[in-house]
C-alpha cells in the first residue's frame, strides 16, 4: 500500500501554533486578568482598576496609572515573546518582575479582541491601539488619557468553541475564582489601590472589591477580611536558612474559617501569588491536631532569594520549584507546632 497522507510530518501553520500555545497561557478568565494586573504592577502602578462587563464574559478591562508604553513599542507590544523584562536566559535567576516571557498580550490577541490605550510621561496625548489575532497592530488613533495604560479584552475564547462554552457554563465559578485571585493581590500588594467593578444586564456598575493600598500585610488583611477575622489570626514569622523569611498569619486554634479546604488560604513567593500544595497540606494537617472541625485561614508570604527557586515551571507561573523545599517545610512545621501547642488551652476554653 502507499504511504498515507497523515504519515507525512509537516510543520504546523504558525498561526495555528500560536492559538494552541495561547490556550495554555490563558486558561480562563482569572488567568487572563492575572496577566494584566501583573503587567500593571510591573509598570509600577499604584492604582489598578479591573472593570468587568457581564462578569468578564462580554469584556474585561485593566486600567492602571503605571509607566505607560512608549510609541516605539506599539508595533511589537503584542508580538509573541516580545518583552521589556528579560533579555538573556541567566536573567531568569535575578528576575523581580511578574512577567518575563512576553506571552500574555500575544496570547490574549489570539483568544479575544485586544485594544490598548496608553500614555507615558513624555507624551501629551494618549494613543488607542488595536491588534489583530496574530498580535499585529492594525489601527492607531489619538485619545485623551492620564499617564498609564488601559488594556481591554472583548469576547475572550470566542474563537475556541469548547473553551467558550465552558466559560459561559462556569461563569459563576470563574468569577469566584477571579475575585479570590484579586483578593490575593489585595493582600500582598503594598501601596497599590485595587478596585474591581462589574456591570451586568441593565444594572449600574457595582463595586465588588475596593482597597486603599495600605503599607502592610496586616492592614491589607484587615481591609480584605475585616477586623474581626484579623483578631482570630496568629502571626507567623520565621527565618529559615539560606535567606528565606516567612511573614504570615494563621487561624488561632479555636477559630478556623469553617468553610471548605483551601478557602481563604493564600501563599506568596516574593509577592507573587502561587499554589503551594505541600505548604497547604502541612498547615491543614497541623491545624487539624488542634481543631478538627474547621480549616485554618492562612496567609503566608515567603521572601526567598531569586536564585533559590524557579517560577518558569508552568505557563501560568502558579507553580514554584524550590531548591530547598524540605528545610522550608521543616521550619514551618516547628513554628506552627509551637503556635498550636500554646493555643490548645484557649481552644478548650472556647469549646465549653
Ligand atoms: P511580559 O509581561 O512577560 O513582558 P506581556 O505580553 O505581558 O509580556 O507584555 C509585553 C510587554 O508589554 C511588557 O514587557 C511591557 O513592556 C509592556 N506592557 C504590557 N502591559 C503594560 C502596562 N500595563 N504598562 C506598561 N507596559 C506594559
Ligand atoms: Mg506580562
Amino acid at each position: 500500500g502507499g504511504v498515507k497522507e497523515s504519515h507525512v510530518i509537516r510543520p504546523i501553520n504558525k498561526n495555528v501554533v500560536h492559538r494552541i500555545c495561547a490556550g495554555q497561557v490563558i486558561l480562563d478568565l482569572s488567568s487572563a486578568v492575572k496577566e494584566l494586573v501583573e503587567n500593571s504592577l510591573d509598570a509600577g502602578a499604584t492604582s489598578i482598576e479591573i472593570a468587568l462587563k457581564e462578569y468578564g464574559l462580554e469584556s474585561f478591562q485593566v486600567i492602571d496609572n503605571g509607566s505607560g508604553i512608549s510609541p516605539q513599542n506599539f508595533n511589537v507590544l503584542a508580538l509573541k515573546h516580545h518583552t521589556s523584562k528579560l533579555l538573556d536566559f541567566p536573567d531568569l535567576q535575578s528576575l523581580t518582575t511578574f512577567g518575563f516571557r512576553g506571552e500574555a498580550l500575544s496570547s490574549l490577541c489570539a483568544l479575544g479582541d485586544l485594544t490598548v490605550e496608553t500614555r507615558t510621561i513624555n507624551e501629551v496625548v494618549a494613543t488607542h491601539l488595536t491588534y489583530d489575532r496574530t498580535g499585529l497592530l492594525t489601527a492607531e488613533r489619538k485619545t485623551a488619557r492620564q499617564v498609564g495604560t488601559t488594556v481591554t479584552v472583548k469576547k475572550l475564547f470566542s474563537n475556541l468553541p469548547v473553551r467558550s462554552k465552558e466559560f459561559r457554563r462556569n461563569i459563576r465559578k470563574e468569577y469566584g475564582k477571579l475575585i479570590s485571585l484579586l483578593n490575593a493581590y489585595a493582600l500582598i500588594a503594598k501601596g497599590v489601590r485595587l478596585v474591581c467593578t462589574n456591570t451586568a444586564g441593565k444594572n449600574v456598575r457595582s463595586v465588588v472589591l475596593k482597597t486603599q493600598g495600605s503599607g502592610s500585610l496586616q492592614d491589607n488583611i484587615i481591609t480584605v477580611f475585616g477586623t474581626s477575622t484579623f483578631s482570630c489570626l496568629e502571626p507567623v514569622t520565621l527565618s529559615i536558612s539560606d535567606g528565606c523569611v516567612v511573614e504570615g498569619f494563621i487561624s488561632k486554634s479555636g477559630y478556623g474559617s469553617g468553610r471548605n479546604i483551601g478557602d481563604r488560604q493564600f501563599f506568596f513567593v516574593n509577592g507573587r501569588p502561587v499554589d503551594m500544595p505541600k505548604v497547604g497540606k502541612l498547615v491543614n494537617e497541623l491545624y487539624r491536631g488542634a481543631n478538627s472541625r474547621q480549616y485554618p485561614i492562612a496567609i503566608m508570604s515567603f521572601s526567598v532569594p531569586t536564585r533559590a527557586y524557579d517560577v518558569n515551571v508552568t505557563p501560568d507561573k502558579r507553580k514554584i520549584f524550590f531548591s530547598d523545599e524540605s528545610s522550608i517545610l521543616q521550619s514551618l512545621r516547628e513554628a506552627l507546632e509551637k503556635i498550636y501547642s500554646s493555643n490548645q488551652a484557649s481552644y478548650l476554653v472556647n469549646r465549653i
